[in-house]
């Protein structure tokens, strides 16, 4: 399956959520009236784009009707697909130059961290880089286990500490022996208890002074992954996260799984912060690069 059919077919529910609501507007489609901006605000609205950028993106339409003319329903949704990519932050990808180049993982319990490491590990591994997983979730014995089965698959190597040891520790560690075998990308898992605990803010925190300390000179991307299904609660996490981190992406999981894929849209706007992948199930290759012009045009094609 193309890139771009795999985009299509795990969005499938988002598709037809939205087709629905927006075939009945456009199949009357006969000019940008309020009446359509009106429907069409709904029909935004209802795959969680969230009130205020579906509040937006309608004001950005009814000034471009203005000033160009949009009188089909091709050159509606034309409009519609770019004022929609417009609002999100672009994708410039992973920066991982540095040997080694860091990425931490963050976000709650259940929202796919684990799953979006083995994936991650699986595209750099096969890409040719030397992958090293730190399993710093030493909250739950499992999350370590879990992870070393995704090592194993795709090559990767990984460096855990028991259950309860300090998550510091085990990145100390993990940069350690990826500075001695030559390792291109050190994956560091965290815990996911929740956001609002001043302790795992805390926990974070300390795992960055001990990246910064190691390794000051690294690229460090800090993705912070979301639910798609969780739809506005994603948004509120993704919030909470951003004061207390400096998010570089964004991952989207479990974007097969929901009708509501405009919350993309939607956390990107607010956030100003790139959503660099998303999930589309959970196999390794259901991981996508997220293209913002791609994902838009999927979602109405
Ligand atoms: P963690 O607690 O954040 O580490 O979450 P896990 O990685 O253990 O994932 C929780 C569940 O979500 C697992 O059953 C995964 O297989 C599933 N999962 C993760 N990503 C995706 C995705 O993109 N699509 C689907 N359908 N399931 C996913």
């Amino acid at each position: 399956m193309g890139f771009f059919d795999k985009i299509r077919s795990g969005l499938q529910k988002t598709k037809e959520n939205i087709s629905e609501t927006l075939d009945s507007v456009l199949s009357v489609f006969r000019k940008v009236d309020e009446e359509t901006l009106e429907e069409l605000e709904d029909a935004l609205i209802l795959s969680d784009i969230g009130a205020q950028t579906a509040a937006e993106t309608i004001d950005e339409l009814r000034e471009r009707a203005k000033r160009q003319s949009i009188e089909t329903k091709e050159e509606l949704v034309e409009a519609l697909c770019q004022i929609l990519t417009e609002k999100m932050t672009p994708n410039d990808g992973l920066h991982l130059n540095t040997h080694p180049s860091v990425i931490l993982v963050i976000g709650v319990n259940g929202v796919g961290k684990t799953t979006t490491i083995g994936k991650l590990g699986q595209k750099l591994t096969a890409q040719g880089k030397k992958v090293l997983f730190a399993a710093a979730d030493t909250f739950r014995a499992a999350a370590a286990d879990q992870l070393t089965v995704w090592a194993d698959r795709c090559g990767a190597d990984i460096v855990r500490h028991s259950e309860g040891a300090d998550p510091a520790a085990v990145v100390f560690d993990a940069i350690s022996a990826a500075k001695a075998r030559g390792v291109d990308v050190v994956i560091c898992d965290t815990a996911g208890r929740l956001h609002n605990k001043t302790n795992l803010m805390n926990e974070l925190a300390k795992i960055n002074r001990v990246i910064d300390r190691e390794l000051p000179q690294a690229d460090k991307e800090t993705l912070l992954v979301l639910d798609a299904v969780t739809g506005q609660n994603a948004l509120s996490q993704a919030e909470q996260f951003n004061q207390a981190a400096t998010l570089t992406g964004l991952v989207l999981t479990k974007l097969d799984g929901t009708a509501k894929g405009g919350i993309a849209i939607n956390i990107s706007a607010r956030l100003g912060v790139p959503v660099k992948f998303i999930g589309v199930g959970e196999t390794a290759d259901d991981l996508l690069e997220f293209d913002a012009g791609q994902f838009v045009q999927a979602f109405f094609e």
